[in-house]
């Protein structure tokens, strides 16, 4: 069984965390981008951090990567003070300039704890380059997927093989047929849709995608679910203006998750 829980939802946190996954197939936990609040979310979900063996970071955006320092000071507390097995490898996968600035960010805050997590698991910066997929574990694999956003990004796609299950993030970006290609008939799509398709003005000078833009490339992957993140804050009490827009186009399922809720596959 594949859990996916959605840890964040947001772009800005305010009533609910910037946009933060975790997939959970009971062998490899993975995290999509690391909200800011992370640890509390994780705590929530019942998940301790040291368990996290896979992150993956879309792009330097902060939104996206805050939280990678608590994280990883979240897995050497667990170790060092609840004597938490946890994880013998950490591997971060993005870009290399978001890997390093993250890591950056964590080693610089958190100095002393970042070199004893050194000495207790094995850290990986992963660098992602092109299109090319990862094998993360025996059975997973993760394809990154270039966005089209404001800075260098990569969505990506994360492929369990048995049983087969299919969850495709797009990150931050602009509609990407690039991306409904590879989400052909996933099981989950994870889509931007940062506004309604009225104010795609602003989508498009921010490098986001709309409601209605995201249902249209779910509709054309054909993906099985779509889930709606990255939404603007603004639309706190009125999710449903987004969730009704894509209704109208996508055939399949469409949910905007609230923060800590979950799908199982
Ligand atoms: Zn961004
Ligand atoms: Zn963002």
């Amino acid at each position: 069984m594949t859990k996916v829980v959605f840890l964040g939802t947001n772009t800005y946190p305010r009533d609910r965390e910037s946009t933060s996954i975790l997939i959970d197939n009971g062998e490899e936990k993975i995290v999509l981008d690391c909200c800011g609040g992370i640890l509390k979310q994780l705590d929530r979900s019942s998940c301790n951090p040291a368990e996290i063996g896979h992150v993956f970071l879309s792009h330097v955006h902060g939104d996206h990567i805050l939280g990678l320092p608590w994280l990883l000071m979240g897995s050497f507390i667990m170790r060092t003070q609840y004597n938490v097995r946890g994880v013998s490898s950490i591997s971060i996968y993005g870009a290399k300039e978001v890997c390093d600035a993250a890591f950056k960010i964590a080693q610089t805050c958190f100095a002393k704890p970042m070199d004893a997590l050194q000495k207790m698991v094995r850290l990986r910066l992963v660098a992602i380059d092109g299109e090319n997929q990862i094998r993360i574990s025996d059975n997973c694999l993760l394809q990154p997927i270039p966005a089209k956003h404001s800075t260098p990004t990569f969505g990506c796609k994360i492929l369990f093989e048995k049983p087969s299950v299919s969850i495709v993030y797009s990150a931050d970006t602009r509609p990407n047929e690039a991306l409904a290609a590879i989400a052909q008939e996933a099981d989950l799509l994870i889509h931007d849709a940062y506004v309604e398709d009225s104010r795609k003005e602003f989508a498009l000078r921010t490098y986001h995608s709309t409601a209605k833009e995201a249902a249209e490339i779910a509709e054309s992957a054909r993906a099985r679910t779509l889930a709606l993140v990255h939404i603007s804050e603004e639309y706190h009490g009125k999710e449903n203006v987004l969730l009704e827009e894509a209704r109208k186009i996508f055939k399949g399922r469409t949910i905007l998750p609230h923060d800590l809720e979950s799908l199982t596959f």
